[in-house]
């Protein structure tokens, strides 16, 4: 695959991920922002079902006080509108789900035309306020945020309360009322006191751990006189009960005792509800400016990376198309011609073995095939530092070919070149892989021997020697060398163990040529020693 296709992958991947970024981030923000929206909402929903629940309460309570009574159903007539007004409210706020109140009209029109049984009545109301109660519950249970949940839930428990005060109510008005079975009812009150007590005190709690304020409240509306009120006539029903004293001004009473509780109760509610409709509201305002916000930096942040990323693809396939322009131009001017070399990965494959080639073309004698003093040079500068650095022997090998002059001249300069090649060959047989060897100037070379002190060298010079001496060239039969052999010390550098091996070459030739002369070795007898005569 070509490069550019590469470039264009990479960039649609980065393009791609910084779109899904973006869309996961808006993702994330809606769903904070429509999180607090539906917190406001579910308050609006729920404070609706509370009302209702309340009128309904209230409905149940006055069509028990009148049951039985011809005539006596005026004030629950009277009820009627505001029951149907809080329907209404509670079907606009989107929270009554599928409760249907026309059964409730239809038992009203029975009721008042004095067909309705009055236990289907009332069991119709618990039923329909049970029903409404448990949508409070599961609604207040599905808000995320615990603070609000824990203030919903108390507000739940607080409606259960009340319902309990309202069954109390309605169980303490049939007690009451002339005709009526009294026997058992006082029982039941109780009964209904405890769970108002058990629901209240859930409510308590609930509230408290939403925030100790809401918590305080509710428990001064508990301790209201409203409700030791509502104690002290549970007490007496328990007294009187058995008695003749049933009459409908007691029954009237009994209500309005229990309804004053369960106002009082139920503005404790209403109060807790605004405030933390108010906490709620707060919380969707700074949702809603904290998301226009954010949008606003990450979209602003989402250009910005595009932007980057698109600038460096453009300058990357800029350069791309520069260097494959470079490339194919360099190599054309290589070969002499131009190349269809035109995938940059190609050409630049191309043009590393071009230089390579060059390069070593740079450090080889094409004669010999031998290192030139160029690629010999740096080899052993670092050979060198090696010996010195690990105190290890190194030493120098000069060999220079006797006479060389008369070879080109009298047997011409391509004989004299086969020469130095055969030189070169004997000299490469003689030494160690690990030497290195060069070609250091017209028919002068160079071997540098690491571990090897000055007489080691000595000896592969003469043996060196011996072969040259003993070799057949061809034309002419016979050539001889001379060798200079130094040792490097610790103080050296190139350049002097280089003077070093040419003084003592220049004692080697001086001494009759065809023999090996040691730097180190200058005592006047040795001067010039032939190892082996030639
Ligand atoms: P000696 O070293 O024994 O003193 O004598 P010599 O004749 O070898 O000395 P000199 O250094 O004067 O001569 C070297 C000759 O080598 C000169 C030149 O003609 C010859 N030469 C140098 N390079 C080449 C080459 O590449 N090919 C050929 N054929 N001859 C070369
Ligand atoms: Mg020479
Ligand atoms: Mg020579």
């Amino acid at each position: 695959m070509r490069l550019k296709t590469h470039i264009r992958i990479v960039g649609l991947v980065a393009f791609g991920g910084l779109v899904v970024g973006l869309a996961l981030l808006l993702r994330a923000e809606l769903g904070a922002l429509r999180d607090a929206r539906e917190v406001v909402r579910s308050f609006a929903g729920l404070h609706a079902l509370s009302e209702l629940v309340h009128e309904l309460q209230r409905e149940r309570g006055l069509a028990g006080m009148s049951a039985g009574s011809t005539g006596a159903h005026v004030p629950v007539v009277a009820q009627y509108p505001r029951t149907d007004a809080a329907y209404r409210a509670a079907v606009e706020a989107g929270a009554i789900g599928d409760v249907e109140l026309a059964p409730l009209r239809m038992q009203r029109r029975q009721w008042s035309a004095g067909s309705g049984d009055p236990e289907s009545v009332r069991g119709y109301y618990t039923a329909t306020i049970d029903r409404l109660l448990r949508m409070v519950a599961e609604q207040a249970r599905d808000v995320a945020d615990a603070g609000l949940r824990k203030a919903l839930l108390a507000q739940s428990e607080l409606l259960r309360s009340n319902e309990a005060l309202g069954s109390l109510r309605a169980l303490g008005v049939r007690a009451l009322v002339p005709g009526a079975p009294a026997h058992g009812f006082a029982a039941r009150v109780r009964e209904q006191l405890a769970v108002f007590d058990a629901a209240a005190a859930r409510a308590v709690e609930a509230a408290q751990a939403s925030e100790a304020a809401q918590g305080a409240r509710l428990e001064r509306a508990l301790a209201d006189p409203a409700l030791a009120a509502v104690r002290a006539a549970v007490a007496a029903l328990d007294a009187g009960e058995g008695d003749a004293r049933v009459e409908l001004q007691a029954a009237r009473e009994w209500f309005d005792t229990v309804a004053a509780a369960m106002d009082r109760l139920r503005h404790a509610g209403d109060e807790g509800m605004a405030e933390t409709r108010a906490q709620a509201e707060t919380a969707a305002a700074e949702a809603t400016a904290g998301l226009a916000l954010r949008v606003l930096l990450v979209v602003a942040g989402w250009v910005a990376s595009c932007w980057l990323v698109l600038a460096s693809l453009r300058r990357l396939m800029l350069t791309v198309d520069r260097l494959g322009r470079e490339t194919r131009a360099l190599l054309a001017r290589l070969d002499g011609a131009p190349t269809d070399a035109g995938d940059l990965q190609g050409g630049f494959m191309h043009l590393v073995e071009r230089v390579e080639r060059l390069s070593a073309q740079a450090s080889t004698d094409p004669l010999t095939r031998a290192l030139n003093r160029h690629g010999f040079e740096p080899l052993a500068h670092a050979e060198l530092l090696r010996a010195q650095r690990h105190a290890r022997p190194l030493a120098l090998l000069l060999v220079d070919i006797d006479y060389f002059k008369r070879v080109n001249d009298e047997h011409g300069h391509s004989a004299g070149d086969a020469a130095l090649r055969e030189m070169a060959l004997l000299v490469r047989r003689a030494m160690r892989a690990e030497d290195l060897f060069a070609r250091w100037g017209g028919e002068e070379f160079v071997v540098l021997a690491p571990e090897t002190d000055e007489a080691a060298a000595a000896q592969l010079a003469d043996k060196l020697r011996q072969a040259i001496a003993q070799h057949d060239f061809g034309r002419p039969r016979h050539l001889t060398a001379s060798f200079g052999v130094a040792q490097a010390t610790t103080g050296d550098d190139l350049g002097r163990l280089f003077d070093r091996a040419d003084a003592a070459l220049y004692r080697a030739k001086a001494g009759g040529r065809n023999r090996v002369c040691r730097a180190g070795d200058d005592s006047p007898s040795a001067q010039g020693l032939r190892l082996v005569q030639g």
